[in-house]
């Protein structure tokens, strides 16, 4: 695939950051190439692996003026293909952006590189006695610029929002090579537009994320969870609504289906919670200073529905949260999935639970659906299995019932290439231009990740 790209092009690369950090054939690109779920499968030109902003300039800059597109590469976790090559573009994987300095306690913030792991950065806040407020299953690959390019939501948005919300300042490089640095981190700074704020979300098409000023938030050192399982979807999304207006200190609560956890216990070899199989299931955790197991009790007391009770106590909270954590892992077991992550109105969001799976199955017999996910935030993930990779029929079924209930297509994967067709079923004409003035002007040539979020 080097063939694909001027020769001058990748010795100006191995100039930029080493012969080392340029990799280029087939064999040492296919894990860049390929995403986590397997279902987008594209060939790199070369991964670059640039060790600071100057490297990540430099490179940026002579792809520019080599008009050589490149996709931006952080944990390749992403579950919309936006992190895989499909047309022989360069990789820019900027996993060895992976500096943390030392955490701001004044301002209860930290600085680090794009590449820096979530487990890191949480590891690294824990020891200074704070935490990150977002967390989500793919924590010890995904990275912070790759969460801030998807504006990732995760297990705790109910609490403490997305990472929009946590993004104080940030580091970025255009297109061209410009490197942008707005880091100061202050809690009121009106200086015009925000564009921090603009690159969350866009999905590598606008800048390339260098560094990032993130606010944390008070480590809660006690944790309370229970799973409770529910006679159908309607009590389990009801009981929800309760447990948030009584527990204060509500920080996660993640709804899963019978089929789904079957799944998960078959597929991974994990001890069943219950003895018997129940319609619904909700995992509910507080997290406090000090012990909130007697606010989570007195929240689930006399919920309607509720068919079985498993209160973790201490060594038994990993096992719980794998029974909702560890879904995805056991679907992918059955083939690449297509993974759909949405949001529902409140008021819809148990008539789409409960008829979803029919749609699918009338658009193809064979396809199976699963659904779970922050059903505080209503947000479902549908994973269908079964149809071809690039079958999209039952795609679109569940996107159109989607929009006609009036919900949003995307939760918190972004669009990525998986359903730029369909960005106009929640988008405007108008919107849709505005988003290709503003690529347009960040990045004129169109190098940054040309194959994601904005319709061809
Ligand atoms: C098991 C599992 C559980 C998950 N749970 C959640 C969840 O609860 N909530 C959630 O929101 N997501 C979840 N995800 C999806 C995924 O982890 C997130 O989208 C995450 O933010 C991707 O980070 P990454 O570093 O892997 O990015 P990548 O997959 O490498 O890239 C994702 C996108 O960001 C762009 N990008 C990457 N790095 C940069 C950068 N430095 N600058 C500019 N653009 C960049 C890429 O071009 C691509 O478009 C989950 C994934 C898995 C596999």
């Amino acid at each position: 695939m080097a063939d694909l790209v001027p020769t001058e092009l990748i010795d100006e690369l191995r100039l930029a950051v080493g012969v080392d950090h340029v990799l280029v054939g087939d064999d040492l690109c296919a894990g860049f190439s390929r995403d986590w779920t397997g279902r987008f499968i594209g060939r790199a030109a070369a991964v670059v692996r640039p060790g600071s902003t100057a490297e990540v300039a430099t490179v940026l800059k002579a792809c520019h003026d080599a008009s050589v597109a490149v996709v931006p590469q952080g944990g390749n976790t992403g579950l919309v293909g936006g992190s895989v090559p499909l047309n022989g573009e360069v990789v820019l994987s900027l996993t060895r952006l992976a500096n943390i300095e030392p955490v701001d306690r004044a301002a209860g913030q930290v600085t680090v590189g794009a590449g820096v792991t979530l487990s890191a950065l949480q590891r690294h806040a824990t020891a200074a006695a704070m935490a990150f407020g977002v967390d989500l299953g793919a924590r010890d690959s995904a990275t912070v610029g790759g969460m801030i390019a998807t504006n990732a939501g995760g297990l705790r948005f109910l609490r403490y929002g997305g990472m929009r919300e946590q993004v104080v300042g940030l580091e970025a490089v255009l297109a061209d090579g410009t490197v942008l640095s707005h880091m100061g981190g202050l809690a009121k700074d009106n200086t015009g537009y925000h564009w921090p704020s603009l690159l969350c979300g866009s999905e590598g098409t606008l800048a390339v994320v260098t560094q990032a000023r993130l606010k944390l938030v008070p480590a809660h050192t006690e944790q309370a969870l229970a799973l409770l399982a529910f006679d159908s979807v309607a009590t389990a999304v009801d009981a929800v609504r309760h447990v948030r207006e009584r527990a204060q200190n509500l920080s996660a609560a993640e709804l899963f289906l019978g089929d789904g956890l079957e799944l998960v216990c078959t597929q991974l070899q994990i001890a069943r919670p219950f003895s018997t199989t129940h319609a619904a299931y909700v995992v509910v955790e507080c997290t406090a200073l000090s012990d909130p197991i007697d606010e989570l009790a007195g929240a689930v007391a006399d919920l309607h529905g509720v068919m079985d009770v498993a209160v973790a106590d201490r060594g038994r909270f990993d096992l719980l949260w794998s029974y909702r954590d560890r879904h995805a892992e056991a679907i992918n077991l059955l083939g690449p999935p297509h993974k759909l992550d949405v949001t529902l109105p409140a008021g819809r969001l148990v008539e789409f639970i409960e008829t979803i799976g029919q749609v699918v199955s009338s658009v193809d017999p064979s396809a199976r659906t699963w659904l779970f996910g922050h059903v505080a935030d209503g947000n479902i993930h549908v994973n269908i299995t079964g149809p071809a990779p690039h079958d999209e029929a039952t795609d679109e079924a569940v996107l159109q019932v989607v929009a006609a209930l009036g919900g949003s297509i995307s939760a918190e994967h972004g669009i990525g290439t998986a359903k730029k067709h369909w960005l106009h079923l929640n988008r405007s004409d108008a919107e849709i231009a505005m988003f290709r003035s503003l690529k347009h002007a960040l990045d004129p040539t169109d190098i940054l990740n040309p194959n994601v979020l904005l319709p061809s």
